[in-house]
């Protein structure tokens, strides 16, 4: 219903659909790609003992100390980091800042519905580029594009929900192909195996690199992401901020964040433990007769000739295992399955050898 207290655009707008956050807390939780451990200790003993004084105060609007934390593990100064509410807050500012041009972005057919969600928000037109059939990005489709005025390019690397890596060299085609745009990569899912281009950073004017605490920093609760990117970008990023919410971090998200960094062991030990999970389960759910992209993240992305996605999911859930089915072209018919601890991903293989039994 049209209603006269709304702006125009807010009828018109697709938002994002997250993933199902249940009540119940006896679910296997395998549908929003959090990361399976809890948080350093040491982020817990700072988020406590920040709380105990000063919250009565505004937090650093610049959040410096967290800013030098990152750059001093990615090698870089905190000029060269902008931070945000998530990693979902890192973009819509970018998407504001470097793609309201006038003409399409670019982006894979299938990659993290966010993007598009944005696009809608700010009235970018969206040139969806098709991976290939094995669902890997094709750098050459891009470059057929060329003559294409474009406002950018926006990746996932590794891709979501495919999982799927995109070696250095493809970025940096993508980067040249474009040198008057942003090329925005998005690394949520990067610690889990992939390659980073923060390392190319110096090298190219028109990278950002996207980055969040959701994922390997067991941090999704704590709302916490940030851009990496030469200064002129950055500073870009900071006046839409400062246009938006000047304090989008908390004291206690600082503190913690700042601890998470400095725990480079728990960091280390959570991510390996989550990549040889992974080794596992791709084996096992093999042996069960799904296909499974090659994954760089904390999920893998999978299909089965016999069983329809839809209806693993809907058999999964009755059984308390939640996973992650997105109604859409070209991947109906594939299942995004979070890697869990290891007796999550057993409890998920029982509930898959039930269903199948069900569905037989
Ligand atoms: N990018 C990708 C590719 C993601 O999958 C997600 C998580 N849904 C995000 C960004 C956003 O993560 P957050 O806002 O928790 O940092």
């Amino acid at each position: 219903m049209k209603s006269t207290y709304c702006s125009p655009i807010v009828e018109r707008l697709v938002p994002y659909v997250p993933g199902e956050q249940p009540k119940l807390d006896r679910l296997v939780k395998l549908n929003t790609n959090e990361n399976p451990y809890p948080p350093s200790p040491r982020v817990i003993a700072a988020i406590q003992a920040a709380a105990q004084h000063g919250l009565e105060l505004y937090p650093d609007p610049e959040a410096m100390a967290l800013k030098q934390a990152i750059a001093t593990h990615h090698g870089l100064t905190a000029q060269h980091v902008f931070m945000g509410n998530g990693s979902d807050e890192v973009l819509a500012h970018a998407f504001f800042a470097f793609f309201q041009q006038g003409c399409p972005l670019l982006m894979p057919d299938i990659s993290y519905s966010f993007y598009k969600v944005y696009c809608g928000l700010y009235d970018i037109p969206v040139e969806q580029v098709a991976l290939t059939d094995e669902m890997q990005l094709d750098v050459s489709a891009y470059a057929r594009l060329e003559g294409l005025s474009v406002a950018g390019v926006v990746v996932a690397n590794p891709n979501a929900p495919t999982g799927i890596g995109l070696p250095m060299h493809h970025i940096e085609q993508l980067l040249r192909l474009h040198p008057t745009r942003v090329v925005l990569v998005d690394e949520a899912y990067v610690d889990f195996g992939g390659d980073s281009a923060i390392a190319l950073i110096a090298q190219y004017p028109n990278l950002l690199v996207v980055h969040t605490l959701s994922k390997s920093r067991s941090l999704a609760g704590l709302r916490v992401g940030f851009a990496c990117g030469q200064r002129h970008l950055i500073d870009a990023l900071e006046r839409v901020k400062n246009s938006f919410n000047s304090y989008p971090l908390d004291r206690l998200a600082i503190a913690g964040g700042v601890a998470a960094f400095e725990d480079v062991a728990y960091f280390e030990q959570t991510r390996q433990a989550v990549m040889s999970s992974r080794e596992g389960l791709v084996l096992a759910l093999e042996d069960l007769g799904f296909k499974v992209l090659p994954s760089q993240a904390n999920f893998v992305f999978v299909s089965h000739s016999q069983h329809d996605a839809a209806g693993i999911a809907t058999g999964l859930r009755a059984h308390g295992v939640l996973v992650r089915h997105f109604k859409l072209p070209r991947i109906e018919n594939y299942l995004r399955i979070s890697i869990g601890t290891p007796a999550q991903c057993d409890a998920l293989l029982q509930a898959l050898a039930s269903v199948f039994t069900g569905l037989a």
